[in-house]
């Protein structure tokens, strides 16, 4: 009898998959006959990887995923770059082998990278060591074995955002990489897709044997090869029972009759699919930044109208919440990284740019019940700002100006969410910025968990937010992370929250907890 093997990893997507390991790390086509490679066949490998990678985010566009399609054209980038290239030529003219020198190369940059203090370049170490092994791959002509005909798991010393891009819909049901973390890119991708993903899993997976059955588990962290049979029909049983509402949601009302509106957060048409067809009434959060993270220059109208017509042109007569670029954070351009001020502030400081996005939004949004989110608000000013700024975009491009609310994720909004109400048509709440200021850690942090925004601090911050609202009438949601939290979400229905707007993949499953949650007999805070 096979005794299952487990490994264990950082789970960075949630899920269940069941499926065939299969090794996309590539393996050496040449029976060890290496000829030393020519400074032209260095070149040439780099502008094949940087073609291909290229193609490849072109073809994303045209398939209306902006923002996947923004990843994969890093690679290109890195690909192209010549302080990777030279450097190597250089190496390989005084006598190097190729693949070595490439090799030394991009992890001299990955570890520069790595080591500087923001989170989100530090992140940008693996994509320089992902192009380093595609490039070395291609020069030594080894490619990986292609992936099995049945469903299966890919494990990578380092998964690569377009492998899971390209894979997606040939079998694959979830990834393992022994490098990465929650930020990085293919993580990001995989939460997108819905597929379940562990990073910085124990490096003895690479020597696991493919092509054998396996069960990745988020819940537990583990990778389990050659899992015993009772694991598997387990696992069978949790994926069927998490597939199945998919295409029965529609509306969606706790265990004692009272109606929740389950809206999805999205950056792109293909997550606009998923989220609608999993139950989604509309969009709560879409997130209009991520397509441009990597821009040197404001989007203009027509990046703005590219990004946001394969969005908005899903929801026909549906709620779609558009929010204004929120380039703060781990999401703030090359263009902005040196800039004073970031986020909100930069945008207000550039009127023609906070006009070309009103003025598409309004454009793309006419068949859908539009409302404009405004990210990270800290003063009524900022409020009166936008608000003028819409009211006059209106009138240019003749249509009714859409109802304004803002993100209540800055603490001192939170507190004082009363002077805020008057001034905005409904309240949504951002439990990972929240959170992450109330308990004084980074969202860079590895300890930071959509969980904690259960912590009383942050749930009495919620709950002013959530009396403001009611005092004057207006609509809260709440579209943090949070609101997917099995632990986090009762809470949310206890305080009186209503709406919710959560990540597409998991509209199912938090529409089948909502079903099952008897609000009634819920916990309330003394009003
Ligand atoms: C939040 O902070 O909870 C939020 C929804 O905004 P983002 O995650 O895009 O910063
Ligand atoms: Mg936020």
């Amino acid at each position: 009898m096979t005794v299952p093997s487990r490994y264990r990893g950082q789970p960075v997507s949630e899920g269940i998959g069941l499926g065939h390991i299969y090794h996309g790390d590539s393996r050496d086509q040449t029976n060890g006959h290496r000829q030393p490679a020519t400074e032209e066949q260095v070149r040439a490998a780099f502008a094949a990887v940087a073609r291909d990678r290229a193609a490849l985010a072109a073809d994303l566009r045209r398939r209306g995923q902006d923002p996947q399609a923004a990843i994969v054209d890093i690679a290109a980038l890195i690909a192209a770059d010549s302080a990777l290239i030279t450097p190597v030529v250089e190496a390989v003219r005084a006598g190097a082998d190729g693949a070595d020198a490439i090799h030394q190369v991009g992890e001299a940059q990955a570890a520069l990278l790595a080591a500087l203090p923001d989170p989100d370049l530090a992140q940008r170490a693996g994509d320089v060591r992902q192009v380093a092994r595609a490039v070395a791959d291609h020069l030594g002509n080894k490619r990986a074995a292609p992936p099995p005909a049945a469903t299966f798991i890919l494990v990578r010393r380092e998964v690569d955002p377009a492998d899971l891009i390209r894979l997606a819909e040939a079998g694959l049901v979830g990834a393992v990489s022994v490098g990465g973390g929650a930020s990085s890119h293919a993580a990001i991708i995989a939460r997108g897709l819905g597929l379940p993903m562990l990073a910085g899993t124990d490096p003895r997976i690479l020597e696991a044997p493919g092509g054998h059955q396996a069960i990745l588990d988020t819940n537990t962290g583990e990778l389990i090869v050659d899992p015993a049979g009772s694991e598997l029909a387990a696992a069978q049983t949790a994926i069927t029972s998490a597939e199945a509402p998919r295409s029965t949601v529609r509306d969606v009302t706790t265990a004692d009759g009272q109606p929740v509106t389950l809206l999805c957060n999205v950056a792109s048409a293909a997550e606009t699919r998923l989220g609608l067809s999993g139950g989604a009434t509309g969009v709560g959060l879409l997130r209009t930044e991520i397509a441009f993270t990597t821009v040197d220059d404001w989007p203009s109208r027509e990046d703005h109208l590219a990004q946001l017509t394969p969005i908005l042109g899903q929801l026909n007569q549906r709620p779609a919440v558009v929010r204004l670029l929120d380039f703060s954070g781990d999401k703030v351009p090359p263009f902005l990284k040196h800039q004073e001020e970031q986020g909100l502030t930069a945008l207000l400081d550039a009127p023609g740019a906070l006009r070309d996005q009103l003025t598409a939004i309004l454009r793309a949004g006419r068949g859908s019940r539009l409302s404009v989110l405004v990210p990270m608000v800290r003063s009524l000013d900022e409020v009166a700002a936008v608000r003028a700024a819409l009211a006059e975009t209106a009138v240019e491009v003749g249509q009714e100006p859409p109802k304004l609310g803002i993100m209540v994720e800055v603490a001192a909004t939170a507190a004082n969410a009363a002077a805020f109400a008057p001034a905005v048509d409904f309240f949504s709440i951002g439990t990972n910025d929240l959170t992450s200021e109330v308990l004084g850690l980074d969202r860079a942090d590895r300890a930071i968990r959509p969980a904690l925004a259960a912590e009383p601090r942050v749930q009495g911050l919620i709950h002013r937010v959530v009396e403001a609202a009611a005092e004057t009438g207006i609509n809260v949601s709440v579209c943090g992370d949070a609101a997917a939290d099995p632990v986090v979400l009762p809470l949310l229905l206890a305080l009186g929250i209503r709406t919710l707007s959560v990540g597409a993949a998991r509209v199912p499953q938090v529409a089948r907890q909502i079903a099952d949650t008897q609000v009634a007999r819920l916990w309330r805070p003394a009003p």
